[in-house]
This record gives structure tokens, sequence and C-alpha cells, in this order.
């Protein structure tokens, strides 16, 4: 008799485990830790240099960056302003909650009033890894297509806000925003859609005050972010 050992479940839930302990870490610091995931070429550091800038007027940001090798990204933001810590998972294809355990510990989260993780470009196996936010939003973009939320629903039902970004391609009349609203509805309820361009600059106003209304909430009685 052969004896198999099934070791995911097991990991996920160390993983779920190290993902509380963040959050709990995160309330006490009162840093609101918002996790970032989107294809290769979405867009997530162009719509991080966005946010920095806008949200940086009041809220003193940082963010940690996550990639399989290079530390590109990581320039870019803290051009934009905002302190960097690279994780570089030299292959891995997604961020677990130990390796975002680790970039705190280099931050220091209690200089910090938001925190933005960006994600590995990847739309699965990101989805199954609670990394301790308090805010999961999905970036798709315009010329991916719109068919990600039916081909890839794991990372689509996680996600709070999803940002329809790049809406400046001429695709974007093509796209049936009514039908990707209902099956973005459908797979989590009450999810918030943002269309915008991170090149021009419209819609990032809406997506800024929508994150604060979120952190502002995170913060009423009970919980410890201010
Ligand atoms: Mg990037
Ligand atoms: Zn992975």
């Amino acid at each position: 008799m052969i004896r198999v050992i099934d070791v995911r479940e097991e990991i996920l839930l160390e993983n779920r485990e190290t993902a509380e302990a963040i959050r709990r870490r995160l309330r006490k610091a009162g840093a609101f830790l918002v996790n970032i995931m989107g294809s290769p070429g979405a867009g997530k550091t162009s719509l991080l240099l966005r946010l920095i800038p806008e949200l940086g007027k009041t809220l003193k940001p940082a963010v940690i960056e996550g990639d399989v090798d290079s530390t590109i990204d990581a320039e870019a933001v803290s051009g934009a302003g905002a302190q960097a810590v690279q994780i570089r998972t030299g292959g891995f294809c997604h961020l677990d909650a130990a390796m975002v355990s680790r970039a705190l510990d280099e931050l220091d989260p209690e200089k910090f009033d938001l925190i933005f993780v960006e994600n590995i470009g990847n739309l699965i196996c990101p989805a199954e890894h609670d990394i301790g936010a308090f805010l999961n939003i999905v970036l798709l973009s315009v010329p991916e297509g719109q068919d990600k939320p039916w081909k890839y629903p794991g990372v689509f039902r996680k996600a709070d806000g999803v940002v329809i970004g790049k809406i400046d391609y001429p695709d974007f009349a093509a796209f049936d925003l009514a039908a990707l609203r209902e099956r973005l509805e459908f797979l989590h309820p009450g999810v918030e859609v943002f269309p915008l361009s991170a090149r021009t600059g419209e819609g990032i106003t809406g997506l800024c005050e929508w994150i604060q209304d979120r952190r502002r909430r995170a913060g009423e009685p009970g919980r410890q972010i201010q």
C-alpha cells in the first residue's frame, strides 16, 4: 500500500493563519493593506503610479512589489514617492503570506497608512493565497479581452473591486460592460467596478475615493485602523 500525504490543504491552512496574523499586526499599526492582482502587462504598476501621488496627498503610502526576477517596478514606484520593498520570488508565480510578512518586517508598517502589494502577474494562484490584505483588487485591462472573468473565475470571486483598465484603447468600444458587470456581480455579489485609464487619468478619482472609504470603514469601532 502506498501512503499519500496530501499537503495542499495543510499549506493553505498555514498560509491563512499567517495572513490573519498580518491583519492583526496591521490593525495595530494602523496600516491598510491592498492586494493588486492581474495578468502580466495589465498595467498594475502604471495604476500604482497614478494612485500613489493621489492618495499620497493625505496618506503615507508604501508598496510591496512582487516579481519573479527584477526590481524594475519597485524602482518605478519609489520614483513616484512611495517607499518600496521588492520580493523577488525567483520563479514562484504568486506571493504568499509568509513572503508579505517578511516584506513588512523591512518596511515597518507603523510608518505607513496604506500599503499596496503588487502581486505576481498571474490570474490563477494569487487567488488561492490570502496575503493578509484588507482589500483585494483585480485589474483587467481592455486589450486582454472581456472574457477573463469567465475563464478565471477564482481570482474575480476574491475581488472586492475590479478595475477595468486601459479604457482609452479603441477595443473598449466592443466591450459589453453590462454583461461584464453582471458576470462580476454573479461571482462576488457587491463587487465594485472601476473603468479607468491610468494613461489619461480618467476614473482614477473614483477608485481613490473608494480605497479611502474602505480604509476608514476598516477603522470603525472594534478595529484599529484610523
Ligand atoms: Mg508591474
Ligand atoms: Zn503560483
